[in-house]
C-alpha cells in the first residue's frame, strides 16, 4: 500500500488553506463540511469563497502567504495557482512535519485527499494514489449508485443499538453472529424503504428473540419475503436504483414475459429464475400458481423477486399478487417501474400531455374478450386527451372501428410503438383510417403500445436516434 487511509476528526481544529480561487473554494468547503476551524489566506478571493463568509468556522485572511500562518494549523492545503508557491507551502509544512496537500501536485503532497461518497455517518474514500483521477471518479459514481441513499440511516440506527446489545449479548463472537444475522434480515430493507419505526420495531424484536432462544437455537433473521418489481419497458438502463439492488439480493426470481434477456442478466447468477411468462391466449402459469410459487418460497425464509414488466400496478396483476401475499403474512415491498406508456412515448419523442395537445392521459387495456372490447367509448372520447392502449395489437381495428363510430374524427393521429425503448423499437404512425392497414403491412408483432391522440403529431419532430445503436427507431 502506497498511503494509509485513514478518517481524521478535525472537528473545531484549525485547517489552514493557501488560495482564494475555485480550486481553494471545494477544500474549504469540504473541510468546513467536516467541522474544521479554517483559515484561508490570500490576496483576493472569489466570489463564491466570499459567499462562504457567513460561516462562523470560516476565516478569510486577505494577505500574502507567511510562514507564521502555519501556526497552530493541524493541515494545510495549498491550492493556488502558484507553483513556486504551493511548493514553499509544501515546504515549510513539512519541515513542521504537518500534513500537507496541493492540490494536483503529488509530488508535493503528504496527504491526499480522495474522492468521497458521503452518507454520514457512512463515508466511503476513494484514491488511486494519484495515478488516474479519473478512473477515482468512476469508482465514486458506481458507489453512489450501488450505495443504498439511505445507508446513513441504517448506519444511525444501528449506531443507537450498539451500546445495548453489548450490554445484553457478552460473547463477542456471538454479538458478530447477531449483527451479521441483523444485516441479512429485512430491517435494512425497511430502513431503505423509508419505514424506520418498523424497522426499529423489528430490531427490538428481534433482538428479544434472540436473547430468549438458547444457544444452538438462534433464530434466522432472515424471514422469507417478497420484493415486486416493475422492471421497465425494456431498456436495462431504466430500471430503478433500487430494482438493481434487489435483483442482486433475491434468491428466487419470478419473471414476465416482457421482462428482456439484458434486465434478467442482471440477476444474481446463481438466483433460481423461474419463467412465468404468459403468452397471449396462452397461459402457461395460471395466475394462482404464481401466487402460490410466491407464498410458497417466501415461506422457506427465501428472498422473493417478482419481476414484471413496466410498472406492477399497470396492468400488472400487482395487486392481486399483494392480496395473496398479505392472506399468507408474507412481508413484502413494492418498487414502481417505468411503465411502457412513459418508456414508448419518451423513446419515440411523442409527449403524453402537452400544452397545446392534450391535458390528460387515458390508460387503458385494449385486449380482446370473446372478440369483444369492452370499453365505455363514449366517455373514452374527449377532447384534448391522449389514449394508450396497453395489449391493443389484435384488437387494433375494432378500437379505431368504435372511436370513429363514437365521433372521433377518423384523421386522428395514432402511433404504434413495437418493443419500445429496446433496440428493437418500431413505430408505425398513421390516423384511426388508415394505422390497421400500415401496421399489418410493417408486420409488427407484439408487445406493442398505441397512442391515439393530436401529440402524435410531434413525433417527427422530436423522435430521436441513439448514436450506439441500443434504441434506435425505425419510422415507417
Ligand atoms: N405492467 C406493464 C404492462 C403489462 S400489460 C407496464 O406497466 O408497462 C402488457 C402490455 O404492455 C403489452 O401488451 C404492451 O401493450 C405493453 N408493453 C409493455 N412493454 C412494452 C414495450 N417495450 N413496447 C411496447 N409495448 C409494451
Amino acid at each position: 500500500m502506497d498511503l494509509l487511509p485513514i478518517f481524521l476528526n478535525i472537528r473545531e481544529r484549525a485547517c489552514l488553506v493557501v488560495g482564494g480561487g475555485e480550486v481553494a473554494y471545494r477544500k474549504i468547503s469540504l473541510l468546513l463540511r467536516a467541522g474544521g476551524q479554517v483559515t484561508a489566506v490570500a490576496p483576493e478571493f472569489d466570489p463564491q469563497v466570499l459567499a462562504l463568509q457567513g460561516n462562523t468556522t470560516l476565516r478569510l485572511l486577505r494577505a500574502e502567504f507567511a510562514p507564521r500562518h502555519l501556526d497552530g494549523a493541524l493541515l494545510v492545503v495549498a491550492a493556488t495557482d502558484d507553483t513556486a508557491l504551493n511548493e514553499k507551502v509544501s515546504e515549510l509544512a513539512r519541515q513542521r512535519d504537518l500534513p500537507v496537500n496541493v492540490v494536483d501536485q503529488p509530488r508535493l503532497c503528504s496527504f491526499i485527499m480522495p474522492a468521497i461518497v458521503d452518507r454520514t455517518p457512512i463515508v466511503i474514500a476513494i484514491s488511486s494514489g494519484g495515478s488516474s483521477p479519473v478512473l477515482t471518479r468512476h469508482l465514486k459514481e458506481l458507489n453512489e449508485v450501488m450505495v443504498p441513499g439511505r445507508i446513513n440511516n441504517l448506519a444511525s440506527l444501528l449506531g443507537s443499538k450498539r451500546k445495548a446489545v453489548k450490554q445484553s449479548i457478552a460473547s463477542f463472537n456471538e454479538r458478530i453472529r447477531f449483527w451479521e444475522s441483523v444485516l441479512d434480515s429485512r430491517i435494512p430493507e425497511l430502513v431503505y424503504a423509508g419505514q424506520e419505526q418498523s424497522a426499529e420495531q423489528s430490531f427490538d424484536d428481534f433482538l428479544a428473540q434472540w436473547l430468549d432462544a438458547s444457544a444452538g437455537e438462534k433464530p434466522n433473521a432472515c424471514r422469507g419475503e417478497v420484493y415486486l418489481v416493475g422492471a421497465g419497458p425494456g431498456d436495462p438502463d431504466l430500471l430503478t436504483l433500487r430494482a438493481l439492488r434487489l435483483m442482486h439480493k433475491a434468491d428466487v426470481v419470478l419473471y414476465d414475459r416482457l421482462v428482456s434477456q439484458e434486465i434478467l442478466a442482471k440477476l444474481r447468477p446463481d438466483a433460481e429464475k423461474i419463467h412465468v411468462g404468459k403468452q397471449p391466449k396462452d397461459h402457461p402459469v395460471p395466475q394462482e400458481r404464481i401466487n402460490d410459487l410466491l407464498v410458497s418460497h417466501a415461506r422457506e425464509g427465501k428472498r422473493v423477486l417478482r419481476l414484471k414488466g413496466g410498472d406492477p400496478f399497470i396492468f400488472g396483476r400487482g395487486g392481486e399478487e399483494l392480496a395473496a401475499l398479505s392472506r399468507s403474512e408474507i412481508p413484502f415491498q413494492v418498487i414502481p417501474g417505468i411503465t411502457a406508456a412513459s418508456g414508448c412515448a419518451a423513446y419515440a419523442g411523442i409527449p403524453l400531455t402537452h400544452r397545446d395537445h392534450a391535458q390528460s392521459v387515458r390508460f387503458l387495456a385494449g385486449h380482446l374478450k370473446q372478440g369483444e372490447l369492452d370499453l365505455d367509448w363514449p366517455h373514452i372520447i374527449a377532447e384534448q386527451q391522449t389514449l394508450v392502449f396497453y395489449m391493443g395489437l389484435v384488437g387494433l381495428p375494432l378500437i379505431c372501428q368504435k372511436l370513429i363510430q363514437h365521433g372521433m374524427a377518423a384523421s386522428t393521429e395514432v402511433a404504434v410503438v413495437q418493443q419500445g425503448t429496446t433496440r428493437h423499437q418500431r413505430v408505425v404512425t398513421g390516423t384511426l383510417e388508415s394505422i390497421s392497414g400500415l401496421v399489418e403491412q410493417a408486420g409488427l408483432q407484439a408487445p406493442t403500445l398505441t397512442i391515439i391522440g393530436s401529440v402524435v403529431s410531434l413525433h417527427d419532430e422530436l423522435k430521436w436516434f441513439k448514436g450506439d445503436g441500443s434504441a434506435q427507431q425505425q419510422t415507417e
